[in-house]
């Protein structure tokens, strides 16, 4: 089966669209899915296949697997506004974007420990997203 044409838009074009994107779908896209297991089912398997769905904890995108102790088929169901229609976004284009909305880029590994130190309990990405106090990219 012959793919759908991809729109080719011009660099500016694309940041705007990359602008205007969901951060959760966007961090998805450049750390992959952060995939639970909810369960096993049989029936509307692949070739007699048990089905395994899994969720992902971030961006709630679904995936079945049809499963005989290899992973022999998945089906993905997306949230609404992950895919951009008629666009593929390299992993260039997603590091990219994610480096754009960076807020504080830190002179050093040291300084960003100590930082995220003091901020105990919100050490994580999105407080070095939002961090503002030390050096605006
Ligand atoms: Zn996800």
């Amino acid at each position: 089966m012959a793919k759908q044409p991809e729109i080719d838009l011009d660099p500016v074009d694309l940041d705007l669209v990359l602008a205007e994107y969901n951060e959760t779908y966007l961090t998805c896209r450049d750390l992959m899915h952060a995939w639970r297991v909810y369960g096993y089912y049989r029936g509307g398997g692949w070739n007699g296949a048990t089905n395994r769905l899994l969720k992902c904890e971030r961006c709630g995108m679904e995936r079945t697997d049809a499963w005989d102790g290899i992973v022999v088929r998945h089906n993905y169901d997306q949230p609404d506004g992950y895919r951009i229609e008629g666009v593929r976004l390299s992993k260039g284009d997603v590091r990219a974007e994610q480096l754009r909305r960076a807020r504080t880029i830190f002179d050093s590994e040291e300084a960003m420990r100590k930082a995220l130190k003091r901020r105990k309990g919100t050490g994580n990405v999105r407080s070095i997203h939002s961090a503002g106090s030390v050096r605006s990219a």
